[in-house]
C-alpha cells in the first residue's frame, strides 16, 4: 500500500529532514567514538530534581488518568497569568491550549490558521521542521528569503514579492540565526500579511541577551490575529516531556482544543502538574539558573571565536550560534561532515535551516564551557586551514 502523498512528500523536494549530521553524531557516540555533539538543541543535563519530585508527586497521587484536554484549569491559569505578565495584554485561562510541545504546538497552530492549499509564509532561515509542519497541514510553504548582511532580521522590503498567505509563521527570538525581533521587524511581517494569522514561534523567550524581550502578542493591534507558541523544553531542561502551549484568541484555542481531541488527547496530568510547578515555583529559581547557563556560555562562545577571522554575529537570543563560512569556499554541509570525519564536532549546516543559512553553520551551547570552548578553537583552526589551502 502506498502512503500518502502528504506524509511522503512531508520532508519537501530533497527528501531529507537536515538532521543528518545528528544522526551521524549519535551513530558514532552509540559505536563508542568520542563525539562533541553541538547539533540539537537539547541540554546536557537533566531536568531538575524538584520538577522531577513534583511530576513523581502527582503520579503518586493519584493524576495518572486522563487528563482535561485544554489542559488543567491550574495551567492554564498560570500560562495565562506569565503570558499576561510577559505582554501586558489581559489573557484568561481560554487562551491557553496545553500541548505535547511547542511542536504540537506548531502543527495545531497551523490547522487552526489554514485550510487545505493555503500558503503559509515563513521567514528563511527557518527552524529544521517549519516547511515540513507546513505540508503536514496540507498547507503550502512560502519562504521569505533574510539577509545575513542585515542581521536576519525582516524589514518591509524584504516583502515585496509576498503572494496572499492565510498565515505567517515567525520564530523571536530565533533559531537559527539568534536575531530577536523589535517592533519594527514584526510590524513589517504582520503589515506585509494583513489579512492573515500570525503565528509567534517564542519557544527560547526566556533567552535574549540582548533587546527587548518583545511577544508578537504585545504589538498593538496584533492579539486578535497572533498565536504565540511557547514550551518548557529550552527554560526549564524538560525537552523530553513534551510540555508546550499556543496563547491566542479564545475562538482559535477552543478549535484547536476539538483537534488534541482527535490526536494527543492531551498532555498527562504528572507532565502538566510537573509543568505548573515549573512556572509557579520561583523559590526554585530554576528558569533564571538556565538562562544564566546559556548566557554564560555565549559569552565563552564568543570569547573563543574573537579574532577567529569568521563573520559571526553575536547572537542576541537563544541557544546558538551561528557562524560565516562563506569565506572557506565551502558549503556548511561540507564543513560539518569534514568537521565531524575529522575532528569527532558534530554541528549543524546552516543549509538545514533553509537556503538563506547556505554557508553557514549552527553551533549548539549545548556542552560545558571548557569543552565548547575548546571545539570552538578546533573549529576555527578548521576553517583557518580551509581559507589558506
Ligand atoms: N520552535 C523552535 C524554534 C525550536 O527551536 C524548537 C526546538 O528546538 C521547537 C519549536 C520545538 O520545541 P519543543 O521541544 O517544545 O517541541
Amino acid at each position: 500500500m502506498r502512503v500518502s502523498q502528504r506524509l511522503d512528500t512531508i520532508n519537501g523536494p530533497g527528501g531529507s529532514d537536515g538532521w543528518e549530521i545528528l544522526l551521524q553524531a549519535r551513530a558514532l557516540a552509540k559505536a563508542g567514538t568520542p563525539v562533541i555533539d553541538l547539533t540539537i538543541g537539547d541540554h546536557d543535563r537533566t531536568t531538575p530534581a524538584p520538577l522531577i519530585d513534583a511530576m513523581a508527586a502527582s503520579a503518586r497521587g493519584g493524576h495518572t488518568g486522563y487528563a482535561p484536554i485544554p489542559g488543567t484549569d491550574a495551567l492554564r491559569a498560570a500560562i495565562a497569568h506569565r503570558a499576561a505578565r510577559r505582554t501586558g495584554v489581559p489573557t484568561a485561562p481560554e487562551n491557553v491550549l496545553v500541548t505535547a510541545g511547542g511542536q504540537a504546538a506548531l502543527f495545531a497552530a497551523l490547522m487552526a490558521a489554514t485550510d487545505p492549499g493555503d500558503r503559509v509564509g515563513f521567514l528563511d532561515p527557518h527552524y529544521a521542521t517549519y516547511p515540513g509542519t507546513i505540508r503536514a497541514v496540507s498547507a503550502v510553504p512560502h519562504a521569505v528569503s533574510l539577509r545575513a548582511e542585515t542581521g536576519f532580521i525582516p524589514g518591509s522590503a524584504d516583502f515585496a514579492d509576498l503572494p496572499p498567505v492565510s498565515a505567517f509563521l515567525i520564530n523571536t527570538p530565533n533559531n537559527p540565526t539568534g536575531a530577536v525581533y523589535g517592533a519594527d521587524a514584526i510590524a513589517a511581517v504582520a503589515t506585509a500579511a494583513p489579512d492573515a494569522w500570525l503565528i509567534s514561534d517564542e519557544v527560547y523567550d526566556t533567552q535574549v541577551w540582548e533587546g527587548p524581550a518583545l511577544s508578537a502578542r504585545a504589538v498593538p493591534g496584533l492579539a486578535d490575529r497572533t498565536l504565540v507558541i511557547g514550551s518548557l523544553s529550552k527554560s526549564h531542561v524538560m525537552t523530553g516531556w513534551r510540555l508546550g502551549w499556543i496563547v491566542g484568541p479564545a475562538g482559535a484555542i477552543a478549535a484547536a482544543a476539538d483537534l488534541l481531541v482527535n490526536t494527543t488527547y492531551g498532555v498527562p496530568g504528572f507532565i502538566q502538574d510537573a509543568g505548573l510547578h515549573a512556572l509557579t515555583g520561583a523559590h526554585h529559581g530554576i528558569e533564571a539558573d538556565v538562562t544564566r547557563l546559556y548566557a554564560d556560555r555565549r559569552k565563552a562562545a564568543l570569547e573563543a571565536l574573537e579574532g577567529a577571522g569568521l563573520r559571526i554575529s553575536p547572537p542576541q537570543g537563544g541557544m546558538y550560534v551561528m557562524l560565516d563560512i562563506r569565506g572557506t569556499g565551502r558549503s556548511g554541509i561540507d564543513f560539518a561532515q569534514d568537521l565531524l570525519d575529522t575532528h569527532g564536532i558534530a554541528v549543524m549546516p546552516g543549509e538545514s535551516f533553509g537556503a538563506a543559512a547556505a554557508g553557514h553553520l549552527r553551533i549548539a551551547l549545548t556542552r560545558p564551557r571548557a569543552e565548547l570552548t575548546a571545539a570552538l578553537r578546533t573549529l576555527t583552526d578548521f576553517a583557518g586551514a580551509r581559507r589558506s589551502g
